[in-house]
C-alpha cells in the first residue's frame, strides 16, 4: 500500500514524502479514504500508531478544496486534552500543510488570550484547542463556532478522565449540525460510545489492535527498589549503563523539582516539566528535550500523552502511573512509529497495587532485574495477574491514602516470589551509602 493509492492531493504527497514517511500505517491506510468519503469516524487508537496523520491528512486535503477563511471564525475545529497535545498536533498539521494554503492555530490556556484574538481576525481554517480556552474565547466572542465543518475529538476517553464532558457539551451546542465528526480514543469504552452517541453519526468504526504492525516496541522492565533508594538506584542506572535521552515520569510537581536536584548532586543535568510551571517553561523545557540539549526530563504525567519525541530511546517511571492506561501511554512516547524503545520501572512496596493493574492489563509479568547494591528491604511480591480493583476510584488513590494503607497481596493466589527473603540474606543496612540526602 502507498500513500498515492489513498486519494490524497499532490501537495500533501509532497508534504509526507519530503517527511520521509513511506508507507501508511494501518490506521492512515484505514481512515484516510473513509474521511475523504466524508464518514463520522469512530477510531480506537492510541498515540504512536500514526494517528494524527490518519484524521489530519484527510482533514487538509478536504479543506483546501475551497477557501474561504473569515476573520474569527474556523471550517476545522480540534478538541485535546491537554495543551502539550494541542501543540504537538499543530506542529504535525504545519509540517503537512506546508503546500497548501492552509492557516491553523493552538488555542491552550496558560498563555495570553491577545495574541489568539489577534490570529483569529487574521483567519484561520483550523484551531487546535483545549476546552477551557476555547469557551473563554466563545464567551469573549473572540471566536464563533457556526461555520465549523469538521470536528475532531482526539483522545476523548482521557477528556473524560479529565472531567471535560460539561465543556464539551457547551462547545457541541455551538456547532452547526451539517459537520463531519471524528472521534478517536485509546478505548472505545462504554463511556466514550456514550459520548460518541450524542454527535457521531452513522459512523465507520476502526480499531487499531494491540497485534498491528504499529504494536509499540517497547522492552520493559523493572527493578524493585525501597523508595528511599530510588534516586540513587536511578543515578546509578544512568551513569552505570550511560543512558542518554531518558524521559523520567514522576508521581508529583514537588517530587519532580526534588529528583532533579537530587540528580544534579551526582552529576547528572537534568531539568523538569509539570504543572507548576509557567506554559512558556514548559513548551521551552519540552523544545529544548526535543533538541536533545536536554538529555533528563523529569515530568508528572502532564507529558505522558501526545509528546512525540523523535527516536526517544527511554522512558523511566520513577513512580508507576495509578492505572494501566496511564502505564501504556507513559511508555508509548518510546518505541514509536516502528522504531525500538526501552520502558524501565523503578517499583517500590507501596506501588504494589498498581504494579498489578498493570501486568494485569498487560497479560503478562514485566521482567525484574535486580541490582546487589539496591535490593530491596521490603520484598514487591510476584503480581496477581487477574487483579482487578474493587472499583475504579479505590485504584486512585492519594499519597497519603497510599502511605496509610499498605497493599495486601493474595497469599494464596500471589504464588512465591523469587526474590522473597533475599534482602533478609544481605543482612545490616548496605543501604547506607545510597540513601537518599
Ligand atoms: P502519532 O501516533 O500521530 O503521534 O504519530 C507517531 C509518530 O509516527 C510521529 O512521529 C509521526 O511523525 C510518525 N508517523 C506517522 N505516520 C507515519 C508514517 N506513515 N510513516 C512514518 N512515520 C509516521
Amino acid at each position: 500500500m502507498s500513500f498515492s493509492k489513498l486519494g490524497l492531493s499532490a501537495p500533501l504527497l509532497q508534504a509526507i514524502t519530503e517527511l520521509g514517511y513511506e508507507t501508511p500505517t494501518s490506521i492512515q491506510a484505514q481512515s484516510i479514504p473513509l474521511i475523504l468519503q466524508g464518514k463520522d469516524l469512530l477510531a480506537a487508537a492510541r498515540t504512536g500508531t500514526g494517528k494524527t496523520a490518519a484524521f489530519a491528512l484527510p482533514l487538509l486535503d478536504k479543506l483546501s478544496l475551497k477557501s474561504s477563511r473569515r476573520a474569527k471564525y474556523c471550517r476545522a475545529l480540534i478538541l485535546t486534552p491537554t495543551r502539550e497535545l494541542a501543540l504537538q498536533i499543530e506542529e504535525n498539521i504545519n509540517q503537512y500543510s506546508q503546500h497548501l494554503d492552509i492557516q491553523t492555530m493552538s488555542m491552550v490556556g496558560g498563555v495570553k488570550l491577545e495574541p489568539q484574538k489577534e490570529r483569529l481576525i487574521e483567519g484561520v481554517d483550523i484551531v487546535i484547542a483545549t476546552p477551557g480556552r476555547l469557551i473563554d474565547m466563545v464567551y469573549q466572542k473572540a471566536i464563533r463556532l457556526e461555520e465549523v465543518e469538521m470536528l475532531v475529538l482526539d483522545e476523548a476517553d482521557r477528556m473524560l478522565d479529565m472531567g471535560f464532558i460539561e465543556d464539551i457539551r457547551n462547545i457541541l451546542e455551538r456547532l452547526p449540525q451539517a459537520r463531519q465528526n471524528l472521534l478517536i480514543s485509546a478505548t472505545l469504552s462504554e463511556n466514550v460510545r456514550n459520548l460518541a452517541k450524542t454527535f457521531v453519526h452513522e459512523p465507520a468504526e476502526i480499531s487499531i489492535s494491540a497485534d498491528n504492525s504499529e504494536k509499540v516496541l517497547v522492552d520493559q522492565w523493572l527493578v524493585t527498589v525501597d523508595k528511599s533508594l530510588k534516586s540513587s538506584l536511578l543515578s546509578h542506572l544512568i551513569l552505570e549503563n550511560q543512558w542518554q535521552q531518558s524521559l523520567i515520569f514522576i508521581r508529583t510537581k514537588h517530587g519532580a523539582a526534588k529528583l532533579v536536584s537530587q540528580l544534579e548532586k551526582r552529576g547528572i543535568k537534568a531539568d523538569s516539566i509539570h504543572g507548576d510551571r509557567s506554559q512558556a517553561m514548559r513548551n521551552q523545557v519540552l523544545a529544548d528535550f526535543k533538541a536533545g540539549k536536554i538529555t533528563f526530563l523529569v515530568s508528572t504525567d502532564v507529558s505522558a500523552r501526545g509528546i512525540d519525541i523523535e527516536q526517544l530511546p527511554r522512558v523511566i517511571n520513577y513512580d508507576l502511573p495509578n492505572g494501566p492506561d496511564d502505564y501504556i501511554h507513559r511508555i508509548g512516547r518510546t518505541g514509536r512509529a516502528g522504531a525500538k524503545g526501552e520502558a524501565v520501572s523503578l517499583v517500590s512496596y507501596d506501588d504494589f497495587r498498581n504494579l498489578c493493574a498493570i501486568e494485569s492489563k498487560l497479560g503478562h509479568i514485566i521482567a525484574r532485574k535486580e541490582f546487589a547494591e539496591f535490593m530491596p528491604r521490603k520484598v514487591v511480591p510476584v503480581s496477581i495477574l487477574n487483579f482487578v480493583p474493587k472499583n475504579a476510584k479505590t485504584k486512585v488513590l492519594g499519597e497519603r491514602e497510599r502511605e496509610s494503607r499498605p497493599p495486601r497481596p493474595n497469599k494464596d493466589r500471589q504464588g512465591k516470589s523469587p526474590y522473597a527473603g533475599s534482602a533478609s540474606k544481605n543482612g545490616g543496612n548496605p543501604w547506607g551509602k545510597w540513601a537518599d540526602k
